[in-house]
Order: C-alpha cells, then sequence, then structure tokens
C-alpha cells in the first residue's frame, strides 16, 4: 500500500463539495456571439496587442505578443473579424486591454468536429531548446490559477539542476474538478505531455501528486503508468487545504523546507499543474496554442454543475447557462475556488487561462458574519502554512506599519486564505495582506 504523504504545519480541512460536479464528464461548449481575449491572462507584463478593428484572423494566430520576460503571447481562440479592441475588467476585477472578435460563422459550425492526435509529432527528433520555445510561443502559463509562464519555469538556470519534475493533480480547493475530470479522461494524453517534460528537464524522479479524494484518478495514472513504463511515482496526498500550493507540496512530495524568497528549483525541482501538461501535449500532439481549458460551474445555485472544455473570451454567463442556470437566489458567483477566488459581480466577464471554475453559492452556503475584534485565540496562527502570525501581521497592516509588516514575512503570504477561514472574529485577514503587499511594495 502507498503512503499517504502530506504537509506539516497548518492547513484547514474546509468541506470538499466535490460531489456536485466530479462525476460530470467533460463536455465541449461551442459559443457563436463575440470573443473577448484580454491582453493580460497570465502573470507579469499585459501583452502587446497586434492587431487593428477590421482585421481578419484565423484560429490560433498571435493576437497579442509578450511583453517582457515573464509575460505570455495571447492567441485568437477563433477564426473571424476584428471589431474592437477596449478595456475591459477581468474576472479577479483587474483591468486589462482585450480584443473583441467576431467569429466567422462555418468556423463555428465547424468547431465540434476537431480531430486529435497529430502522430507525425516525433518527440526524439525535437531538441530541448526549440520544445521550450514553442511552449514559449504558444502562450503557455500556469493553468492552476498562478498562471506563470510555462516556459521560465523549463528554463533552469545555468548551475542549476531539476532533480524533481512534480506534477500537480491535487486541486485542494473546495468544489473545483476541473482537474480531477481531465486525470480521469485525458490521462493518456497528459502521460504523453510528462515525456515532453521529462525530455526538457531530465530529472532524476518525476512524481504526481494527488489528492487522496480522487482514489478514481490515481487508480487510472497507476494503470498507464505500468501500461507506458513511464517511471513516474504516483504519490496520494492528504486532503488538506492548501495541498496543492507549490511549497506545501514540495514539502510533502520531497520532505524539504523551500525557504523565504526561494525558488522551487533552488531544491532542483519544477512544478506543473495537470492542465498545464495538458496543454503541453495539446501544442505537440493537435498544433494548439493555448485558447482554451476545463472549467468546472458548480455550486448549489447552480441547476446542472458541470465541467465544460470552452475557449477563451467566452463570457461567464454562457457557462452558466450551459450549465442550467440559476435554481435558487445567487447570494455570491466567484471566479475560482472559494478559498483563493475571486467575487465576480458581473458574468459578462470573459473565461481567460487561468479560470478554473466558477462558483455560484446560496445564502445557505455564504453566511453573513459580523467583523468583531480580535479574541487573540491563536487559531489563525495554528492554520497558517507558512507559519506566519496573521493576527499580528494583520494589527500591523491595519496601523499603516507596512515595513515592519515586511519585515514580519508579509510578502511570504500565499493568500491561501486559512487564516479567515479559521477566524471566529470574522476579521478580513486575507484582503488587509493583499492590501499591505500593495502598500508594501510602494
Ligand atoms: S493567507 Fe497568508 S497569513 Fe493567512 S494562512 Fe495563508 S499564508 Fe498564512
Ligand atoms: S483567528 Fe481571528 S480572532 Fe483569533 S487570533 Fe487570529 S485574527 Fe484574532
Amino acid at each position: 500500500m502507498i503512503k499517504v504523504k502530506s504537509f506539516g504545519r497548518g492547513g484547514v480541512h474546509p468541506s470538499g463539495y466535490k460531489k456536485l460536479a466530479n462525476s460530470k464528464s467533460i463536455k465541449r461548449l461551442v459559443y457563436s456571439g463575440n470573443y473577448i481575449v484580454p491582453m493580460s491572462q497570465h502573470l507579469g507584463a499585459p501583452a502587446q496587442c497586434l492587431v487593428s478593428v477590421g482585421d481578419e484572423i484565423k484560429e490560433y494566430q498571435l493576437i497579442g505578443e509578450a511583453a517582457g520576460f515573464i509575460s505570455a503571447n495571447v492567441h485568437s481562440p477563433v477564426t473571424g473579424k476584428v471589431v474592437g479592441l477596449r478595456q475591459i475588467s477581468l474576472p479577479n476585477g483587474a483591468v486589462s486591454n482585450a480584443v473583441e472578435i467576431e467569429p466567422d460563422k462555418d468556423f463555428i459550425d465547424n468547431m465540434s468536429s476537431q480531430q486529435n492526435d497529430n502522430s507525425d509529432f516525433n518527440l526524439d527528433e525535437m531538441p530541448s531548446e526549440i520544445l521550450i520555445e514553442k511552449i514559449k510561443a504558444a502562450g503557455i502559463v500556469g493553468m492552476g490559477g498562478a498562471t506563470f509562464p510555462a516556459n521560465v519555469k523549463l528554463s533552469v538556470p545555468k548551475g542549476k539542476n531539476c532533480t524533481d519534475l512534480i506534477i500537480n493533480g491535487v486541486e485542494c480547493e473546495p468544489f473545483l474538478c476541473a482537474d480531477h475530470r481531465l486525470m480521469l479522461e485525458k490521462g493518456d494524453q497528459i502521460f504523453k505531455g510528462i515525456e515532453i517534460l521529462k525530455k526538457i528537464l531530465n530529472p532524476d524522479n518525476i512524481s504526481i501528486g494527488i489528492e487522496n479524494n480522487k482514489k478514481d484518478a490515481i487508480a487510472n495514472f497507476i494503470n498507464i503508468n505500468a501500461e507506458k513504463g513511464v517511471g513516474c511515482n504516483i504519490q496520494p496526498l492528504k486532503v488538506k487545504y492548501p495541498q496543492g500550493d507549490e511549497k506545501q507540496l514540495i514539502k510533502a512530495i520531497m520532505g524539504k523546507e523551500l525557504p523565504s524568497g526561494a525558488l522551487p528549483i533552488d531544491l532542483g525541482a519544477v512544478v506543473l499543474n495537470v492542465s498545464t501538461v495538458h496543454a503541453i501535449y495539446d501544442l505537440f500532439y493537435n498544433g494548439k496554442a493555448l485558447v482554451e481549458r476545463v472549467v468546472t460551474v458548480t455550486g448549489d445555485a447552480i441547476a446542472n454543475p458541470s465541467n465544460f472544455l470552452v475557449r477563451v473570451g467566452v463570457p461567464y454567463s454562457f457557462l452558466i447557462e450551459q450549465a442550467g442556470g440559476f435554481v435558487d437566489e445567487v447570494k455570491k458567483i466567484v471566479s475560482g475556488g472559494p478559498m483563493m477566488g475571486f467575487a465576480v459581480l458581473d458574468t459578462s466577464v470573459p473565461i481567460t487561462k487561468g479560470s478554473g471554475g466558477i462558483l455560484c453559492l446560496s445564502k445557505s452556503i455564504v453566511r453573513d458574519k459580523h467583523t468583531t475584534n480580535c479574541l487573540s485565540c491563536g487559531r489563525c496562527l495554528n492554520a497558517c502554512p507558512m507559519g506566519l502570525s496573521p493576527a499580528m501581521l494583520y494589527k500591523l497592516i491595519d496601523s499603516g506599519k507596512y515595513g515592519p509588516a515586511m519585515k514580519m514575512g508579509l510578502m511570504d503570504c500565499k493568500e491561501c486564505g486559512c487564516c479567515s477561514y479559521v477566524c471566529p472574529a470574522a476579521i478580513p485577514l486575507v484582503q488587509g495582506f493583499k492590501l499591505g503587499k500593495r502598500m508594501g511594495r510602494k
């Protein structure tokens, strides 16, 4: 029997609500309205727009060019015509330039009959540097939520060595199951993606971390791994939030603590999400730049919780409608998971490369909380996986002492939400830390 591993310090056990959508197969959505494609769908500098109103463009055409080392290319999700350039709000509330594309009718009519698996791709004939260049050109970013450009992670700096490639199949946020479905339905393709990464990084060990509430995905991966002889370590992990955080995953799998300010590669690790690995497969075997992803639409207020394969640029409202709309009065709509996601005020916002889920929650899940003074109960201290003192940090930020808060480790805060989750005084700790970081940087 394989030992179930985890990280040690802190963490919480929120209700999973995974059953709402984890048995729903991935369904491709075809949207015939205008696509709104933001230039900022990744961590780092927004892409530079390359098109003008009136341009006829093709599916996968480069429409935004990476504008810096930490940035990513943006491609058209459809064949059609540029009908607008404007600023829009993103699901996380930030503002971005965006391209509005009216899709070609014939293209939309043929969209559901796409072919898969180009047998012409020969991994042996492609050098590692070219593989990384192509991943960069295709605008592939971390799809677990961080949206960090994948080519940057895969370019191991001189003097460093990747000993451990860790594939993140944890999906520890409650409600979400897009990665879970992908591991069940596209396991073979994910392993083809892993073969590509193996060639790029030449690691000593390859581990795939999966939370132990996805036993079917673990069994599926154990079978594929044995069949293909890839030699991966399929590692079940304890169901504990935030198990999928890079630092906690490294601790669970390698048994090593990532020091403050260090990068995973400083410990020899490169961590990539299963959806990102699947996007890498899709690039080399199907010639697809990153323009689509799996999104879970779920929550107690949605009629038919679903997992959709959908192109970027499609409005959230269309996915909600395709999931049957609302069955109850919606108290809150969240982009992402309930622990780290963002409240959505306008459902016309578009799907981006980082949109893993849309949660529609009723008042029976989202209860009004009345904030009181800190009770000095210490629960936040015990819950923090980073070993920080959230109550102390919050007090410093609340009194404008951003410098001392930075010295106390504010920048190590992952904004995981564990402290807010356990706080009986309902103090908006994470919002405070986000503000503190912004002010501290200034
Ligand atoms: S949000 Fe920050 S301070 Fe709060 S538990 Fe997570 S890492 Fe610790
Ligand atoms: S959990 Fe909330 S009430 Fe308790 S010490 Fe932390 S901030 Fe104060």
